[in-house]
């Protein structure tokens, strides 16, 4: 798996270039500022984009989707609860950050799909909670799991904004992401990567006293 991190935007998001190495095949992970900086990343990388997937559709997540997606020619992928995040520019009115609008998706996303990538399959999990169609991107074969804005480095997630709650985070976390091999390492929205294993340890007190970040 070819990895390239790009951090993006006023709140540093983690923009995630992964590709095939053999195919050279490849797709950008929440393109969510700065477009120029990506497509130099993705040139730099010579890989060849077939999806721009969105984790979730918060402004700091999608707000580079029309730029890269015109550059590239890629399928925009997303979950349809998303939809309306989407079209209300990421929130942008509720944070109050000016965002360029995205072009409707092009894949909807569901749980348990398996989207192809030269020889890497992105298995689509289902992980609301932050947002209502939060999903992961797990790839068993690299044991990577790209969790967007579910669980960081010693945090989860927010759930405070529209459509955040809190039982239903704890459930994505608990059922769906800790339920992945203990080895897995998370890749998510925002500081450094981690693995299920530290996050099982660090978030056990914040999952049980309901604590959110
Ligand atoms: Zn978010």
């Amino acid at each position: 798996m070819i990895l390239h991190t790009v951090q993006v935007g006023m709140t540093a998001t983690n923009c995630y270039i992964v590709g095939c190495a053999e195919t050279r095949q490849g797709a950008i992970i929440d393109p969510g500022a700065h477009p120029e900086r990506i497509l130099k990343a993705v040139e730099q990388s010579g890989l060849a984009i077939q999806y721009v997937l969105n984790t979730h559709c918060h402004f700091d997540h999608m707000g580079a989707n029309a730029d890269v997606v015109a550059a590239t020619g890629a399928l925009l992928a997303l979950h349809p609860g998303e939809t309306p995040i989407l079209e209300a520019r990421g929130g942008a009115d509720w944070f109050g950050v000016p965002v360029k609008a995205s072009p409707p998706p092009d894949v909807l996303l569901e749980a348990g799909q398996v989207l192809e990538v030269g020889g890497l399959r992105f298995e689509v999990l289902h992980t609301p909670g932050h947002s209502p169609g939060s999903v992961t991107f797990y790839l068993a074969d690299a044991g990577a799991a790209f969790d967007g804005d579910l669980v960081f480095a010693m945090g989860v997630g927010r759930t405070d904004l529209p459509g955040g709650d809190w039982d239903t985070l704890r459930h994505s976390i608990g059922e769906v992401l800790f339920a992945l091999p203990d080895e897995t390492v998370l890749y998510p929205g925002h500081g450094p990567e981690t693995t299920v294993a530290a996050e099982k340890r660090n978030t056990r007190w914040m999952l049980a006293q309901g604590v959110s970040l």
